[in-house]
Parts: structure tokens; C-alpha cells; sequence
């Protein structure tokens, strides 16, 4: 039994955060792609394996899964990485502590505190589902470390999309603190990091988010900011039970939250209903300069923690259609960033289904895997009520 750690006030080492002993020191990002065409997909991997915890479905064997699929079991894979059309990040930098302070994601009182418990405290339970290894402060630096690595390639033409197998997780990380496995919230900081890194030319940013669970972190991070349009769908009712249609952002941020709860299994057809009806109208409307997607492979029906029905190929043509929508309205900026997904089966796949459509393959799902009848005319009924709340043609 893991204690229980608690977020406390401490002192902060203003010290850089120490690279960690398996990463060398920082490299500039995107090294390997330097002299080659643009690739299709410029992709890195932070397996970060010693933020484990026996039994937890957020583990390490998540990330060298997902490789094992890609390298050994999809042969458009090794022919395009061969092209150099899928090309690896090597030696992603990691993030500082310092890196963090000027997005102004979380309060400078929760990172203290949560270097604090690494160094002292660790392993222990942060929450009920949210745990702590002394290498966990500093893995959710190389998620971020990463993911803005790719955010740099993408907007300096390098790739034309980004794609980070990283965790932990970090979407229902709020402010001020850790929430559902996530420490950091990885997509606010790749917005965050676009929009102030790239200020003539990244103001309005897009995050489609969608993970079985709402992402309550990115959602509330920004329901006060107009420049940033946070769009998810979910399963109604999962963890941590936000997202309702109701929840339309804040202030003058109204209206750029929109939440399609989608009703317990719901698949392929509601979830593509709510995206062309949904997600690509108001894309359109919002006219982005670049997208973030806060990419979670827990709708997958083999998933253990929640209850839609997504099939593999389901994530083609989600990814298919977020890449069409990334060239037609921000001449193809897109980053696609791994949240949840926690089988070991359904997640390989879904992730490859991606990579396949972000590369123009056609879907490599064989079978169908013959899933119950979704409650169709339910989601329609939601999706209808979003479309009239946010008045969408
Ligand atoms: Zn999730």
C-alpha cells in the first residue's frame, strides 16, 4: 500500500531540473529531420518506464506497446520511415520548471510541491488515481519537453504533423494541482508554448480532445480565453463527470468550450456525427492558426475503464478528418498528443490506425469486431442540443 503524499508549500529548488540519466543533455528538437523533405509525421516516444505502478492501467508498458504495433506489426510503417515520410525525434529535449513558469499553466505553488514530493515523498498516491514515483516529477517534464518540441517542428515547416507517444497523461490536470493520472496538462502547455513562441503567427489554436473522459483540465484552463477553442467528446458521466453541454466557457471565453457528451455506447457513427456536425463547423467558424489534439484511445471498445465503442478503424477516420481539417483552415499545423487508452490491445491499434491515416494508408482494421447496436438516435438528440446551443448551421 502506497502512502498517501500531500501537496504541500516548499521550498523550490531554483536550480534547472536535472536531466535525467537515460536522456542526454538538451538537444535541439528535431535534429533528425533537418536536412530531408518535410515528413508527413515527425513523431517522438517518451516511455518514461520508471513512472509505473504495479497494477495501474497508466503504465509503462503503454508507450513500448504502441512500438511493438507500429515497428512489427505495420508494414506502411517501416516503408514509410524508410521514405522518410515518418521520420523519429531523437532525444527529445526535456522540459525545465523554467519552461513552464512563463506559459502559465499551473500556479508556481503546485510545481514546488509536486518537485517537493518527488524528491521526499515518493511513491505514494497524490489522489485516489493519481500516483507518484520519485521519477514522476521529472517524466512529466519530458511529456511536455517533447510535445513542444514538436509544436516548434511543425511551425517552423519541418513536419507536417506532430505526433507524441508521451505520458503520463494531462488533460484533467487543472491548475493547481494533479487530477486522473495527469500531472501536468501537456495540450494547454502546447498551446500555451505556440501562442507565446510563436506570436505573429499562432493566436488562435483549436484542441480537439477526444479521450473517452472529459478533459476537464484543458477545459477550465482555458473557459475564460477566447483565443482558444476547447471542443471534446466524451462519454457522459465517466471521470470525472464535467463536460456537460451547459459548460460553454466563461466570461469572454463563452462560447469557445463546447462538450458533446456522448450517451454509454456510443461508436464509430455518433462519434463521426458529432465531429462533422460539431467539431468541423465550429473549426471552421473559429478559423484556427493551429490544432492540438488531445488524443486518448479509451473510447476503444476493448478498453477496460469506460464505456463507448469505438472500433479501431474509428480512429482513421477521426484522424483523417482532423488532418483534412488542419490543411483546409492552418495550411496543416497539427499536433497530435497521446492522452489516455489503457489496452494493451485496443490502444496499439487505434494509435496505428492513426499514424496510417495521418500518412494517406487506408485503414488496417481486418475484422469487424461485431459490437452491439449503438444508441444512435440518442446521440443524434445531443448532438442536435450542442449544434443549438452554440448555434451551428
Ligand atoms: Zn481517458
Amino acid at each position: 500500500m502506497r502512502d498517501t503524499c500531500v501537496l504541500v508549500k516548499s521550498s523550490f529548488s531554483k536550480t534547472r531540473t536535472t536531466t535525467r540519466t537515460t536522456r542526454t543533455t538538451r538537444t535541439k528538437s528535431s535534429s533528425s529531420s533537418k536536412e530531408v523533405s518535410k515528413s508527413d509525421i515527425l513523431y517522438a516516444h517518451v516511455e518514461n518506464a520508471e513512472h509505473d505502478s504495479l497494477g495501474h492501467p497508466e503504465c509503462a508498458a503503454r508507450i513500448p506497446a504502441i512500438l511493438e504495433k507500429l515497428e512489427n506489426d505495420s508494414e506502411f510503417f517501416l516503408e514509410r520511415k524508410k521514405d522518410q515520410s515518418i521520420v523519429l525525434l531523437e532525444n527529445p529535449p526535456l522540459a525545465t520548471v523554467e519552461d513552464l513558469v512563463p506559459l502559465d499553466i499551473h500556479s508556481q505553488n503546485y510545481m514546488k510541491s509536486l518537485e517537493f514530493l518527488a524528491k521526499t515523498k515518493a511513491p505514494c498516491q497524490i489522489d485516489a488515481s493519481t500516483y507518484m514515483t520519485p521519477s514522476s516529477f521529472e517524466a512529466a517534464l519530458a511529456s511536455i519537453g517533447a510535445s513542444n518540441a514538436l509544436v516548434d517542428a511543425v511551425l517552423k515547416g519541418k513536419t507536417k504533423t506532430g505526433f507524441a507517444l508521451v505520458r503520463p497523461p494531462g488533460h484533467h490536470a487543472v491548475v493547481k494541482g494533479p487530477m486522473g493520472f495527469c500531472l501536468f496538462n501537456t495540450a494547454a502547455a502546447a498551446v500555451r508554448y505556440a501562442q507565446t513562441q510563436y506570436p505573429n503567427d499562432i493566436k488562435k489554436v483549436l484542441v480537439y480532445d477526444f479521450d473517452v473522459h472529459h478533459g476537464n483540465g484543458t477545459n477550465d484552463i482555458f473557459a475564460k480565453d477566447p483565443t482558444v477553442l476547447f471542443v471534446s467528446t466524451h462519454e457522459d458521466g465517466s471521470f470525472p463527470g464535467t463536460g456537460k453541454i451547459s459548460d460553454i466557457g466563461q466570461d469572454e471565453g463563452e462560447g469557445t468550450n463546447i462538450n458533446v457528451p456522448l450517451p454509454t455506447g456510443a461508436g464509430e457513427k455518433s462519434v463521426l456525427e458529432a465531429f462533422d456536425l460539431v467539431v468541423e463547423p465550429a473549426a471552421r467558424r473559429f478559423q484556427p492558426d493551429f490544432i492540438v489534439v488531445s488524443a486518448g484511445y479509451d473510447a476503444h471498445w476493448r478498453d477496460p475503464l469506460a464505456n463507448l465503442n469505438f472500433r479501431s478503424r474509428t480512429y482513421h477516420y477521426l484522424s483523417s478528418r482532423l488532418k483534412k481539417l488542419s490543411e483546409d483552415l492552418c495550411d496543416g499545423k497539427i499536433v497530435f498528443l497521446l492522452e489516455g487508452g489503457y489496452d494493451l490491445t485496443g490502444l496499439p491499434e487505434g494509435v496505428a490506425e492513426s499514424f496510417a491515416a495521418l500518412v494517406g494508408e487506408k485503414s488496417l482494421e481486418q475484422k469487424d469486431p461485431g459490437l452491439f447496436e449503438e444508441p444512435f438516435e440518442k446521440a443524434k438528440k445531443v448532438i442536435q442540443e450542442v449544434k443549438s446551443v452554440h448555434q451551428l448551421l
